[in-house]
């Protein structure tokens, strides 16, 4: 099983190899893509990151050092909140967090996920 380290590492070396050229090109991306990026299920995103989410809908927050899940999530709405550290966005914002993605490659990252192809 690769951890997550070695996956981030992965993800650095694939965005350095790629040609500064490639990588502007695909900066855009379009507003049917991000709607349905946005809609996401985010219990699976959560899921696919390691995040356990209780029935209460509380878990371990990922961005402080916890005990005692303080994350709050609203699968619903793809949002969430956590009452330790003050973090707190949607979907995407939780995805660029956790994996040290930007803004786009975040939205990339939910839509391999959750299989969303872009139009
Ligand atoms: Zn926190």
């Amino acid at each position: 099983m690769e951890s997550l380290t070695d996956k981030l590492r992965g993800i650095q070396r694939s965005l350095q190899e790629e040609p500064p050229a490639s990588r502007a090109s695909t900066d855009r991306l379009s507003n049917r893509f991000l709607e349905q990026v946005r809609a996401a299920d985010f219990g699976a995103i959560l899921d696919a990151l390691g995040v356990e989410v209780g029935s209460n809908g509380m878990a371990i927050c990922p961005f402080h050092p916890d005990n005692d899940p303080s994350l709050s999530v609203d699968v619903d709405r793809g949002l969430y909140h956590c009452f330790g550290c003050e973090a707190g966005g949607d979907l995407i914002d939780f995805v660029e967090r956790h994996r040290s993605l930007d803004f786009v490659e975040a939205c990339r990252w939910i839509a391999s996920v959750v299989g969303i192809s872009e139009t």
